[in-house]
């Protein structure tokens, strides 16, 4: 399976970016608002400029404060962001993923921003992969 059938078998293909310089009291309300634990910063929604999770801001608070809601999202998003294309199997962005400790791959094609893939994505996407072979080989098996 690649990361496009994963994007395909999405609800929503909808993905929430922020521009660099948005304040961290309005990435919080989108991320409450949107119901999402996660946002790629992009100065036109298509150039990946860093990626800010929840748990940047939590650690951010733990070690100075709530000083952070003065400031704004490049001050603490992951600038080295680790993308994926929609070409790519599964199982290696799976890897990628677990092996990184983290949760969100943004999926880029041509330079441009296409989706987003949480880890829930791609896990559901494997297990619905691995029942769909097991049921294949019982058939097999049975003779059907
Ligand atoms: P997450 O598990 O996605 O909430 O993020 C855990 C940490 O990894 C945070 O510091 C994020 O900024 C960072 N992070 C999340 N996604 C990526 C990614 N695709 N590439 C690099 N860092 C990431």
């Amino acid at each position: 399976m690649k990361i496009r059938d994963v994007l395909n078998a999405k609800p929503s293909r909808a993905l929430v970016s922020v521009a660099p310089g948005t304040g961290i009291r309005d990435v919080l309300n989108t991320l409450a608002a949107e119901k999402i634990g996660t946002v790629v910063v992009s100065p036109d929604g298509k150039a990946v400029a860093g990626i800010l999770s929840e748990r940047d801001i939590v650690r951010a608070m733990a070690r100075t404060g709530a000083e952070v809601l003065n400031g704004t999202v490049d001050e603490f998003m992951t600038a080295n962001v680790i993308t994926c294309a929609p070409d790519e199997p599964l199982d290696g962005v799976l890897a990628t993923m677990t092996d990184g400790r983290f949760r969100h791959m943004p999926v880029v094609e041509d330079g441009a921003l296409i989706g987003l893939i949480t880890l829930g994505d791609a896990v559901k996407a494997r297990l619905d992969e691995l029942a769909y072979e097991s049921d294949a080989m019982k058939d097999m098996i049975m003779g059907h």
